[in-house]
């Protein structure tokens, strides 16, 4: 299938149904993106067995990251649709470490997705 993320090579970790590389065009230093071997289009179209994968390659990613760049904090965040903001059609979830200091007042994080409405 024409597909890149279903033929992606520079895995980090793998389980049985997920994989986790790295962003091509990182928001912060070491994000990561996690995305199930099954090309489905977005998160509410995996199974449980799915949705379990993911989440266990989550929290190895967040070990690896923590280890490597001692992040400060960590947004995670998934892009469902084309007017939600995703451009790639196989489902997939960001994890991005966040550093004291990367912008100037984070209050908000992935509220961002509206500017406007960020901060309250
Ligand atoms: P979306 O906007 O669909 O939530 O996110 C797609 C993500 O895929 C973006 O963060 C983008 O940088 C990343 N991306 C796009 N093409 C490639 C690629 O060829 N390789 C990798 N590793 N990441 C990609
Ligand atoms: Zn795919």
């Amino acid at each position: 299938m024409d597909c890149i993320f279903c033929n992606m090579s520079n895995v980090i970790i793998e389980n049985e149904l997920s994989i986790a590389f790295y962003d091509i065009y990182p928001v912060n230093e070491g994000h990561v993106l996690i995305v199930p071997k099954r090309h489905v289009n977005d998160y509410f179209s995996l199974n449980k067995d799915e949705i379990d994968s993911i989440n266990d390659l989550l929290f190895k990613c967040k070990e690896l990251l923590d280890k490597e760049l001692k992040p400060d904090g960590f947004n995670i965040g998934m892009n469902c649709g084309r007017e939600a903001g995703q451009t790639v059609f196989h489902c997939h979830v960001h994890l991005i470490p966040r550093f004291k200091g990367d912008i100037d007042d984070p209050r908000g994080g992935v509220r961002g997705v509206i500017p406007s409405k960020r901060i309250y």
